[in-house]
């Protein structure tokens, strides 16, 4: 797949390249074209323009019936979206094939749906004066548009965030301009294809490759002809894009990272909470913003959870690498920090050999710790990989006290069988998105997002519909 800029309904690959390297092998699949300023520029006046155009005007019914377009196009072409996501990500295939491309389809229809099944939102009011002497006054609100939307998504799941971002944003007849991750161009410009194909006029849909300091991801945000930012990544790179974007007070959505807690409560069906941890560490390598790296288990089954945990981490094969060199050395670093700061490695803690072409690539081992305290930097500190941290409680309130001692709060899964205590803590939990006795179980119509370093704002559903377009109230003196 050769990744190409997608402005105002053109491909062009101009600016400098750089290799996209496979991370399961570290052979090197193609040159990506690096957006310069003036790439972006001619992105951000394409957008502006095909908002002043046709598509400013269109209704909801054909923004509905174009998504639908789109969902069907991925749909149609949906093992190369399968093989380019595989390519870029080095994921196991049957992840590529049950979650992120079916969600990329789900994410352009639950939109096109949204749009159906949603009564105005127009808040109306006739009301007597609101004080005395102002007359019979009536209220109602429309909503219109943000603009031209700047969406920048990460390499963990590539297709899956953009297209969280940009369905709902064109749903809502804004233009966009999309920057994916340097490391996973392919299913971007995939889609743009796809975009083009299925009949949305030049410039509604935007694409630009490269980098994001001082770079693409840069020029993009900081632009003044830009009216919101919808990101996701890490907390970082949010707090860099913020500082960009407040000379222009451009609004944002952020999805950052995350360090979620699990609970585990001595009265949990284990087997189910030992299967969820396992899914919920590892999958994708720990590589979702939403997996667990911090499990917390109630002392009288510490143990005996510890080893089970252990044992089926140990088990694990067919997982997929780290995104590149670079990450893998992160985390990898973090497993020698662990033992630095006392951590019993219960499995893993190094690189596997695999005796193959994969020897080239960027693999490490799930991982177990234990022993560590609180403040050792293992503990508090986003790794993104395959690893997670157990420690013992004995009370509910301490459990509390340990999941809520982060900057982070993105999500947390609490296992137990009690009803009443379920519904007790998960409240208390300071995370946006609270699973009991299950991991990542999604609806895309509930409010997604995180708290503290974890985020601004929510998206899903209504919550993204609220945040791409604008209520204006009209005040109409009778
Ligand atoms: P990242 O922050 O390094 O990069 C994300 C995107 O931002 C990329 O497109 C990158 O080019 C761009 N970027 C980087 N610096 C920039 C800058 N200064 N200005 C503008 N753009 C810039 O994140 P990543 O390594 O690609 O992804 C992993 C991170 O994403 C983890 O922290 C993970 O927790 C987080 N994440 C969060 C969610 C969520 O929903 N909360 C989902 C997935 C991933």
């Amino acid at each position: 797949m050769k990744a190409e800029h997608y402005v105002g309904g053109v491909f062009r690959s101009d600016g400098p390249a750089f290799p996209l390297v496979a991370p399961v092998d570290g052979t090197e699949l193609g040159a990506v074209p690096e957006a310069t300023r003036e790439v972006v520029d001619d992105a951000v006046a394409a957008a502006r323009t095909a908002l002043k155009g046709p598509w400013g005007a269109t209704g909801a019914e054909e923004r509905a019936a174009a998504l639908r377009r789109v969902a069907d196009g991925i749909q149609a072409r949906f093992e190369e979206f399968v093989d380019a996501e595989v390519a870029d990500t080095g994921r196991p295939r049957a992840f590529a094939e049950t979650v992120d491309v079916p969600r990329a389809v789900g994410n352009f229809r639950a939109y096109a749906d949204l749009l159906y099944g949603r009564p105005e939102r127009a808040y109306t009011t006739r009301v007597p004066g609101w004080s005395s002497g102002t007359g019979e006054a009536l209220n109602y609100t429309v909503r219109r548009p943000l603009g031209v939307v700047a969406v920048v998504s990460p390499w963990n799941l590539p297709l899956l965030l953009s297209t969280w971002k940009i369905a709902p944003a064109l749903a809502c007849g804004n233009t966009v301009v999309a920057k994916p991750s340097e490391e996973t161009p392919s299913t971007a410009t995939l889609l743009a294809r796809v975009i083009d194909d299925a009949g949305l006029p030049g410039g509604v849909f935007n694409l630009v490759h490269g980098h994001g300091p001082g770079a693409a991801g840069e020029f993009l945000t900081g632009h003044p002809g830009v009216d919101a930012i919808a990101f996701t990544g890490e907390s970082a790179t949010g707090a860099a894009i913020m500082r960009n974007a407040a000379d222009h007070v451009t609004p944002v959505s952020f999805e950052l990272g995350g360090k979620n807690p699990a609970l585990v409560f001595a009265d949990a069906d284990l087997d189910a909470a030992v299967d969820g941890t396992v899914r919920s560490s590892f999958t994708h390598s720990g590589q979702i913003c939403l997996c667990t790296e911090r499990v917390y288990v109630e002392r009288p089954v510490f143990e005996e959870f510890v080893a089970r945990l252990g044992e089926r981490a140990r088990a694990l094969d067919g997982y997929g690498p780290m995104i590149s060199a670079g990450h893998r050395d992160k985390v990898l670093s973090y497993f020698r920090l662990a033992r630095e700061e006392g951590a019993t490695v219960v499995a893993g803690g190094g690189a596997p050999r695999f005796g193959d072409a994969r020897d080239g690539g960027f693999h490490v081992e799930p991982t177990v710790l234990t022993g560590l305290p609180e403040s050792a930097r293992a503990v508090r500190e986003e790794i993104f990989g395959p690893v997670c941290h157990v420690a013992p409680f004995d009370t509910e309130d301490e459990a509390l006290a340990l999941a809520n001692d982060s900057p982070y709060g993105l999500a947390a899964a609490v296992w137990t069988r009690d009803l009443s205590r379920a519904h007790r803590v998960a409240p208390r939990v300071e995370t946006g998105i609270v699973w009991v006795n299950c991991w990542n179980l999604r609806d895309l119509r509930t409010p997604f997002g995180g708290v503290k370093a974890s985020g601004i704002g929510r998206e899903g559903g209504e919550y993204s519909l609220d945040f791409f377009s604008e209520p204006v109230n009209v005040c109409v003196q009778i």
